[in-house]
């Protein structure tokens, strides 16, 4: 069977730069390990030729006489070369370091068990009152979290002969193993990969690295969150292990009711009541609004309900652009315990407007209907 071209196995161009022959490698290495097609012969020949083509293009001496002579000038036998080296195994670790996100590669959670780990998120449920979320406010909060061990710096060994050789790989983090063909190069899984072991942990983590504390820290809640707003605190999450970052610390905000004022999104409402007489003949009030007493005018002949708009005295948006109105609707109060003179007077106004007639005899109708 003729040999492909190598550059056509790993589908570069003959200019291709080393990096690239690299990443194209790395590529159809681990779309074609053995450890992911167990048993495919197919796959098992797409691993080989792609392993042989890198083979002779990682090097500059055997590409160069590839490139001048094809595969004549790199067959087993010419200038040395001794055809397909399976020591390329041993390089595979390296050439796939860096591949983090490859979990099952190696063994998935035991390799990753030893790399760089990002902490936990972390989740504060923070109660507010109704002023301080529409003006944001600064507090102190306590949470109790894992942090990266200051004994240790994380690592879990005791600072003084805390590390020994791994006796298991000697040091090296991975063994190597013979199947079939290939030899295969795996983390080790006793020191997993670090190639140390912890011989004496560290007494103030006990070998978690990781210790638990109670952390106070000041945060800022911006003027405009709601209830049931989630704040997000960078990097204040729990600590991350074997160096890596810390995860993230959610503030989720509820806030308290408030005696006299609701609030939907970025608009308050609330409710005044007024009497008769100012519904009838017209009046200015006095209404509290978040930043003080505000006065609205109230004209003649206002029905009860009517609602009213205090432009931009609502809550500003979490953006700090926008700011939402408040609404103030008056509700029109049926005086209750009359004075005599008042009696006096709402009979004489019954007298003359008439129109109060109107609802007796509607009571009246109804009390008929009903006996
Ligand atoms: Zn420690
Ligand atoms: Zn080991």
């Amino acid at each position: 069977m003729a040999k492909r071209d190598y550059y056509e196995v790993l589908g570069v161009d003959r200019n291709a730069g080393q990096q690239e022959i690299k990443s194209a490698y790395r590529r159809l290495a681990i779309k074609y390990h053995p450890d992911k097609n167990a048993g495919n012969k197919v796959a098992e020949e797409k691993f080989k030729e792609a392993a042989e083509a890198y083979t002779v293009l990682s090097d500059r001496e055997k590409r160069a006489r590839y490139d001048r002579f094809g595969h004549a000038g790199v067959s087993p036998g010419v200038g040395g070369f001794e055809g397909f080296d399976p020591d390329i195994f041993a390089d595979f670790s390296d050439i796939l370091g860096d591949f983090f996100g490859f979990g099952d590669f190696f063994g998935g959670s035991r390799r990753r068990a030893n790399q760089p780990q990002r902490g936990a998120d972390l989740r504060y449920d923070l109660k507010i009152n109704f002023e301080e979320a529409v003006f944001g406010v600064k507090t102190k909060i306590k949470i109790p979290r894992q942090e990266n061990c200051k004994s240790c710096g994380g690592s879990g060994a005791d600072r003084r002969q805390g590390l020994a050789m791994c006796p298991s790989c000697r040091g090296r983090g991975s063994v190597r193993y013979q199947q079939g063909f290939f030899t295969i190069s795996r983390t080790c899984s006793n020191c997993r990969g670090a190639g140390q072991i912890i011989k004496n942990p560290c007494p103030e983590c006990r070998g978690h690295g990781l210790v638990r504390r109670e952390r106070v820290l000041e945060i800022k809640i911006p003027a405009g969150v709601d209830d049931s707003s989630r704040l997000r605190i960078t990097g204040e999450g729990e600590g991350g292990v074997k160096g890596g970052p810390p995860g993230d610390l959610y503030v989720v905000i509820s806030v308290n009711e408030h005696p006299f004022f609701a609030r939907e999104a970025n608009h308050i409402y609330c409710e005044v009541p007024i009497n008769f007489a100012q519904a009838a003949l017209g009046d200015e009030i006095a209404v509290p609004t978040l930043e003080g007493r505000e006065k609205i005018k109230i004209p003649a002949g206002t029905q009860s309900e009517t609602i009213f708009r205090l432009k931009g005295r609502g809550v500003v948006n979490l953006n700090g652009r926008a700011k939402g109105d408040q609404l103030v609707r008056v509700r029109v109060v049926t005086p209750t315990n009359l004075t005599k003179e008042q009696r006096e007077l709402f009979k004489r106004l019954a007298a003359i407007s008439g129109e109060a007639q109107e609802p007796r005899n509607l009571f009246e109708k109804v009390r008929e209907a009903l006996s």
